[in-house]
């Protein structure tokens, strides 16, 4: 997963992709990266860290330039590694200079890199951005054809998961691929000033007036003449008759302040909840969320219970890739160093705990001993997802098939190992009534249908 913005005609326009990036710094903390434009050349600043250690307060001063594109990386395609982190840049000596940096993931990569080494086009790294650039650019200085025909080409050609921004020495670009997997949209200020961002709540921190989300296969190009929309019917480009947006997004990836495929994020987590919460015969004490993820899904619960809504467990935000290692004297598991329960909370409670999903299960594993070990009578685990079986080729890191655990174990099977009292998960069918337009959506980590192979 990772995040991404752009910002067309701002004079602090690096200092704004800073702000925005940080507000994105949930969807990937490995690399970060920033391709600043100022009409002549690209400057451009990647680098493994979060964002407020590349992008310092002396760093931001030397990118200077009106357009700038940035990244947030969550590594899918490409080992973490520098050289994959984006943006990516082709510069020309005469001509003109081209920075890209995209959210999500292709799955004809090997086929589409191949055809174009072939044509004599050079690769620095193994992610999917610098393939959707070097395609981009091949078509337009070899081929002669304009960006906009370049890039509709490359969504005939390259199939996957792309909400992608490019920018040239003059103008902004941003498109989505047709199934429209991944969010974007971009707000604007009475100065003309543009920001295209993965999630609403980045454009809303920086004051501007939210526009769109960017249509499925529309190509949208920001210069100085304004902005010019080019809608193109996604279905010549797709194999679904509807758009694919990424539901886990909504159960567990966008910020909860988000608005994203026509919808609030935080209403959908309660809606979840709700819907989790009907029949279902257990009466506990207290409703008790995984935080953060799982908060609103919680609210939503407790709500639908009527049932005390309360934060048991207290995450510290600041446990990151960086911390020290403790002494072995010291509890040296990293979700012993990120949740801790409150004193003298759960002793003697029936406690519904409830989270978004569970992948490995190690993780919650823990936090129901942690729990069980803090006094509580009995634990009853509550998922706000079906179980999740199938990995993701759409820009989302989830581990092998054979790691998932409920691609081997059944459900009480799961329970045991996590050791909880009871454990449902939401159906499917019931998740698909969280959002209002249910056929839109990909679930193929639930039920195996991929809608693009
Ligand atoms: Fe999202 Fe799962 Fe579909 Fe991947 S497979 S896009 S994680 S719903």
């Amino acid at each position: 997963m990772c995040g991404i913005i752009g910002i067309f005609n701002h004079s602090e326009a690096a200092k704004l992709a800073t702000l925005g990036l940080f507000a994105e710094q949930h969807r990937g903390q490995e690399s970060c990266g920033m391709a600043v434009n100022d009409g002549v050349t690209i400057k451009l600043r990647k680098k493994m860290g979060l964002v407020k250690e590349v992008f310092r307060p002396e760093k931001i001063k030397e990118l200077k330039g009106k357009i700038a594109i940035g990244h947030v990386r969550y590594p899918t395609r490409g080992a973490s590694s520098e050289y994959n982190s984006q943006p990516h840049i082709v510069e020309t000596l005469s001509g003109p200079s081209y920075a890209l940096t995209s959210n999500g993931d292709i799955i004809n990569y090997n086929e589409i890199r191949s055809e174009l080494e072939k044509e004599g086009v050079y690769f620095a790294s193994t992610n999917d951005g610098e393939l959707i650039l070097k395609f981009i650019v091949y078509h337009v200085e070899k081929k002669g054809e304009s960006i906009i025909d370049a890039i509709k080409i490359m969504m005939k050609t390259v199939k996957g998961a792309y909400s992608t921004v490019l920018s040239t020495k003059d103008s902004l670009f941003m498109f989505r691929d047709p199934y429209a997997f991944r969010p974007m949209s971009y707000g604007k200020t009475k100065e003309n000033s543009v920001v295209v961002a993965s999630e609403s709540s980045a454009l809303d921190i920086l004051y501007m007036d939210w526009v769109k989300e960017v249509l499925p296969a529309e190509i949208i190009k920001v210069d100085d003449s304004g902005i010019q929309s080019n809608k193109n019917d996604p279905l010549q480009f797709r194999e679904t008759d509807t758009e694919k947006h990424c539901i886990f997004e909504h159960i567990y990836f966008s910020r909860p302040d988000s608005f994203i495929f026509g919808e609030n994020v935080f209403e959908v987590r309660k809606k979840i909840g709700s819907l989790l919460a009907e029949n279902d015969p257990i009466t506990p004490d207290v409703v008790v969320p995984v935080p953060d993820s799982a908060n609103f899904i919680a609210l939503g619960y407790a709500r639908q219970k009527n049932i005390p809504f309360e934060f048991g467990l207290i995450r510290n935000h600041y446990v990151g890739r960086t911390f020290i290692k403790p002494e072995q004297t010291i509890r040296d598991e990293s979700v012993y160093q990120k949740f801790n329960p409150l004193p003298n909370f759960f002793k003697g409670k029936i406690v519904s705990l409830v989270d978004d999903s569970i992948v490995r299960g190690t993780t919650l594993r823990k936090i129901v001993k942690l729990i069980r070990n803090s006094g509580a009578k009995e634990i009853h685990l509550r998922i706000g997802s079906p179980p999740v079986k199938h990995s993701c080729f759409y820009g989302i890191d989830t581990p092998t098939r054979e790691e998932l655990i409920a691609n081997n174990k059944s459900t009480d099977e799961i329970r045991q190992y996590i050791g909880a009292d009871s454990l449902s998960y939401l159906a499917l069918d019931q998740l698909e009534k969280a959002v209002q337009e249910p056929q839109n959506f990909c679930y193929a980590c639930f039920d195996g249908k991929y809608p693009v192979k």
